[in-house]
């Protein structure tokens, strides 16, 4: 069977267990993840419609047609014309009685018009059918996670005789993102430059304060690789840095180690958030790291499961996520420390290898 055949008839187990009689899916991750073809997220409507039997139809715009490639076998194609209504092409596909499950991030346009069409049938998030199978990432999935990882990892390495000092936050920003596209990323997701008392925010917006000597610099960049997203953070000293920054990231390391290392099969999320977060707690920063230790990373950069305290969610061997505890010191510092990790038979298994130390630059 081929990839998306096996996806398909997972989705379609799924959609048994919890009687959905067809699954709608159109902008966003699943669509891709499903079937091979991303949907453009236009004003007119791309729909698959996957019924629990039967065979599944791609709508598409005529436009976009030529775009499809239908030699998976997985769907047939119906291109609409600019005077078809594609909402009513879709409804008339639907069962007369049941339960839909349509994608998240289906523009709420059509879901309104959708449901106005078929008022008697039931809804649900197509993330209720398609979620529980997305989050367990297979063998080739996996591979290309840790593809994704090594070409930021080599990244990660370059930086370290770059030269940071007289340079701006965007500057450096710049050279990450253009690193990101020529070590083969199809898309930049984010390149997070922060210096000094910047990196105190963790999600700071680069901008033009100048790095200078004495400056830590927080770097936190990813991609997307042939579908599949990449994220690290690493963190940059201009000259020798102080001790009491000395200090601290010995305990943020040893905070993400412990996280690593907590995140074995069978642990609830939620564990692991608390094996990290007590080694900062117990140095007396608990107070500075104000947010989850990780999120789960595949088709999305930020995905199920999160690293985050009440999420009760037990590790199976397949789930990828980031470790990545923080120190946030407000007008002061930040640094952070990121790893993406899978949970396998045979413990955590790191995708990312690039040194963890404060890099010493000029
Ligand atoms: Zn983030
Ligand atoms: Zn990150
Ligand atoms: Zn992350």
């Amino acid at each position: 069977m081929t990839e998306h055949g096996s996806r398909i008839s997972r989705v379609r187990d799924q959609m048994a267990r919890q009687g959905v009689d067809t699954l709608l899916l159109s902008v966003g991750p699943d669509l891709p993840w499903l079937v091979g073809y991303e949907a453009m997220p236009l004003e007119r409507l791309t729909m698959l419609v996957l019924p629990l039997d039967g065979d599944a139809h791609l709508i598409v715009p005529r436009l976009e047609a030529p775009r499809v490639d239908t030699s998976r076998g997985s769907f047939d194609l119906i291109a609409w014309d600019e005077t078809d209504d594609p909402v009513e092409l879709v409804a008339r596909m639907l069962p007369d009685r049941g339960t839909i499950a349509i994608g998240d991030r289906t523009w709420a346009r059509f879901v309104v018009d959708l449901q106005r069409a078929r008022p008697v049938l039931s809804w649900c998030r197509g993330s209720e059918v398609v979620g529980p199978v997305r989050i367990v990432k297979d063998d080739d999935e996996v591979a290309a996670l840790a593809r994704a990882a090594a070409a930021v990892d080599e990244i990660a390495t370059a930086m370290r005789d770059v030269r940071f000092s007289g340079r701006s936050e965007r500057d450096v920003h710049r050279e990450l993102a253009e690193r990101i596209s020529g070590a083969g990323h199809e898309r930049l997701n984010f390149a997070i430059v922060a210096a000094g008392e910047n990196a105190a925010s963790p999600h700071h917006e680069p901008g033009d304060r100048k790095i200078g000597d004495g400056d830590l610099v927080l770097c936190d960049f990813g991609g997307t690789m042939n579908r599949y997203c990449s994220d690290i953070t690493r963190m940059f000293s201009v000259g020798e840095p102080p001790a009491e920054i000395v200090d601290a990231y010995e305990v943020l390391q040893a905070a993400q180690a412990a996280g690593v290392q907590a995140a074995t099969v069978g642990v609830a999320c939620e564990v692991v958030d608390t094996a990290a977060r007590s080694v900062i707690g117990a140095a007396g920063y608990g107070e500075y790291f104000v947010h989850r230790t990780g999120h789960g990373i595949g088709a999305e950069e930020h995905e199920d499961p999160y690293i985050v305290a009440g999420n009760p969610t037990a590790l199976v061997p397949g789930h990828a996520f980031s470790i990545e505890p923080g120190i946030y010191v407000p007008g002061r510092f930040g640094m952070r420390l990121e790893d993406i990790v899978v949970a396998t038979v045979e413990g955590p298994r790191r995708l990312n290898h690039a040194q963890r130390d404060i890099a010493i630059v000029a």
